[in-house]
């Protein structure tokens, strides 16, 4: 494949002409919207699929599908196989063991699937032996302002079921944590911090050390919603000292359907389990029902085989490009973006401004006109972007607007994609001036 080819003859850092070597692995990007190119800049909704990925699913397909961990047979045998592979390798890209690496759909599920297993930890029925999970009337769970309504709403649920109270770290006007601010909220009581990696609106990247020691100070697990950080920088949980933490195989470079939740082997081992039935158990007997070790105990039913195997191609993919390649190419990508963006008039920039350190992505008000107009005017050039509030409404209102346009970037993306649309994005109040 082409990739094999340029990161031969490259190896190292991206620039525009290897990325346009890259762009050959994704026909995607190859078609035209309005006749114009596309210019794909919403990665941070979901990610473009490079062929690689697509023919490891339609091989697992063609040669080995079958349901894992369960017949004698041959095929389940290679299925089995394939998705344990596809387990350590995605488990090896974190960081992690890969008996702290559970499969999920998706971030969302993920972090549901946390705030199940804890409120279940918090009936009669576990909590001798997962007490440590257990919340209550008294007990606080804090969040931060910055999230994305995935890693917000499971902990207001899960609140209620609880009598536990919510509280949450502000952020600043630039759209970053108020670390001062967290210092105070998080105290004593707090069981539970659930804070982002790197924002999906602002671009801002949390200081994960600082978050997970105010945390440790007080004894509370932490919860990394990964979704934005993991496909764009190396990154390694374990020693990031979160644990616990999500993130989706979509916006990698893999199939949608496939996610991850990772914990720490000691956590996974007493956490009680959220879907129950098959595959997840060792003896049933019509009364009760014993459970399997991590990470199978949270695998409930049959498994998304060939989306892990897809998702263990994308990191592979990543992986041959280099991570520190594709967090520069990104980081030089964001830059541009914030610079051009503050010399466009009666633009706005939400988040860190040009300079400061930011992800390879970036959010805009456009004084008068409202972002689905935006978008419309961009996508009549072939550029596509996100405009609303990104899942994030509190985020938004803290920074003082309803909703935004967001272009995000990736390893596809070349400096004529930033510069298409900041000469779009500079054109729009003209159109409706
Ligand atoms: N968290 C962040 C920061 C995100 O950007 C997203 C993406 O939409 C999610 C969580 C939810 O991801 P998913 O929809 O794949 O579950």
């Amino acid at each position: 494949h082409h990739l094999e080819e340029s990161t031969a003859r490259a190896g190292g850092p991206l620039d525009d002409a290897r990325v346009r070597e890259i762009i050959r692995d994704f026909p995607v990007l190859g078609q035209e919207v309005e006749g114009h190119p596309i210019t794909y800049l919403d990665t941070g909704a979901t990610s473009q699929n490079p062929v690689q990925v697509l023919d490891a699913e339609r091989d697992y397909y063609l040669h080995r599908n079958s349901a894992v961990h369960r017949g004698a047979h041959t095929l389940a045998v290679h299925a089995t196989d394939a998705f344990e592979a596809a387990r350590r390798a995605v488990a090896g890209f974190v960081g992690a063991g890969e008996d702290e690496l559970v499969w999920t759909s998706n971030a969302t599920e993920a972090l549901n699937l946390l705030a199940y297993s804890f409120s279940n930890a918090s009936t009669d029925r576990w909590r001798e032996s997962a007490g440590r999970f257990a919340l209550g009337p008294g007990d606080e769970i804090v969040t931060t302002e910055l999230e994305h309504h995935a890693n917000l709403i499971p902990w207001q649920e899960l609140a209620a079921r609880t009598g536990a109270s919510l509280r949450h770290v502000p952020v600043t006007a630039e759209g970053e944590l108020d670390y001062a601010a967290a210092a105070d909220v998080v105290g004593p009581r707090t069981r539970v911090l659930a804070f982002t990696h790197v924002s999906n609106v602002t671009g801002a990247i949390t200081d994960v050390a600082r978050m997970v020691e105010l945390a440790r100070g007080v004894g509370a697990l932490t919860v990394l919603d990964a979704c934005q950080s993991v496909p764009h920088f190396p990154v390694d949980l374990p020693a990031l000292g979160v644990d616990f933490a999500a993130f989706s195989g979509h916006k990698m470079l893999g199939p949608t359907g496939i996610g991850a939740l990772y914990g720490r082997r000691e956590l996974l081992a007493e956490l009680p389990p959220f879907l129950t039935g098959g595959s997840m158990i060792t003896r049933v007997t019509m009364e009760e029902a014993e459970y399997l070790a991590p990470p199978t105990r949270f695998e409930a039913g049959t498994q998304r085989v060939s989306q892990a195997v897809g998702l263990a191609a994308a990191v592979d993919y990543l992986s041959r490009i280099g991570m520190e390649n594709v967090h520069a190419w990104e980081a030089e990508l964001g830059q541009r973006l914030a610079e051009g963006i503050q010399r466009i008039d009666g633009v706005r920039l939400l988040g860190p401004a040009a300079g400061r350190e930011r992800a390879g992505l970036v959010s805009v008000h456009v004084d008068g006109v409202h972002p689905h107009d935006v978008g419309q005017i961009l996508d009549t050039q072939g550029i596509a972007v996100r405009v609303g509030h990104h899942c994030a409404q509190p985020l938004h209102r803290a920074l003082g607007v309803t909703a935004s346009t967001r272009a995000s970037a990736y390893i596809y993306n070349t400096t004529d994609d930033v510069d298409r649309f900041l000469e779009a994005l500079a054109g729009v109040r003209g159109f409706f001036g």
